[in-house]
């Protein structure tokens, strides 16, 4: 049996590791969480590096450039024809087909062979890296509820998720489990508010979406972990919004798409 919990004995080297998720083709909220990232040493995206945003291939240049491991999310699927529209609502239906149009077929190939879910963490078999859920790369964990199953039957202790575009997560430790949400003190600087991992606890972490978030909160979300203190750090920046937003008008994709960046919705 391996042990519950997070084993810090398997961590083979300190590491600060730059968690990016859901990005949506927003160049402006990428370049702006890249400049007020504290120093890293690699960074984990969780898929969803296009849809509904206007700059796909500068934010798909731009995460390849940096990233070193991925994960496909339902909207990079989406946008280079490897699923079904049918579950898109209009307007994310409407993102796609625009992306796909858009996209080099450098960067067409590109997204189509990012892996699925779960891709274990190199070096740090304790960790891994999903879109959506554990158990399906296009579920939704909104929920406790919908965290227990995952946080009960994994064996790996601390997962890494994306897809809800809400920045927090869930634990369980013994008998009890609940979700967390980082408190920020200010609506339009630049924060960051740690968490301290409990080694006997178990861990679904979300660094929040980099290009449209929906915690009600517009800065762009990302999350930083520390593999040797055992904490990560979610941070929120602001970014060029009018920039995005202006992008997104330009490029005559659904106006909703803009206007919601404004309202974190
Ligand atoms: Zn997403």
């Amino acid at each position: 049996m391996r042990p519950v919990g997070y084993n810090r004995q398997l961590v083979r080297c300190p590491v600060r590791i730059l968690l990016l998720s859901d990005i949506h083709a927003n160049l402006e909220a990428l370049d702006a969480c890249l400049a007020n990232a504290p120093s890293f040493d690699l960074v984990v995206n969780l898929g969803d590096i296009v849809g509904y945003g206007a700059s796909p291939n500068e934010v798909a240049d731009h995460s390849r450039a940096i990233g070193t491991t991925f994960v496909r999310g339902n909207h990079d699927k989406a946008a280079t024809g490897g699923m079904e529209l049918e579950d898109f609502n209009p307007m994310a239906a409407a993102a796609a087909l625009w992306t796909r149009n858009e996209l080099t077929p450098e960067n067409l190939q590109w997204l189509r062979a990012l892996p699925h879910g779960p891709v274990p963490l190199p070096n740090f078999p304790d960790v891994q890296l999903v879109h959506g859920s554990p158990n399906d790369e296009d579920e939704y964990v909104v929920s406790l509820g919908d965290a227990l199953a995952p946080l009960i039957t994994l064996s790996i202790p601390l997962t890494f998720f994306g897809h809800t575009h809400l920045q927090g997560g869930f634990f369980a430790n013994g008998s009890s489990a609940d979700g967390f949400r980082p408190e920020y003190k200010t609506v339009g600087q630049a924060e960051s508010v740690p968490l301290q991992l409990k080694t006997s606890a178990r861990y679904l972490v979300n660094p929040g979406s980099v290009g449209q978030p929906r915690d009600g909160d517009w800065r762009a979300a990302f999350a930083l972990f520390d593999t040797d203190a055992m904490i990560v750090h979610f941070h929120r920046t602001p970014y060029n919004l009018k920039s995005a937003q202006d992008r997104i008008f330009d490029a005559r994709l659904p106006a909703r798409l803009a206007t919601r960046l404004a309202a974190g919705r």
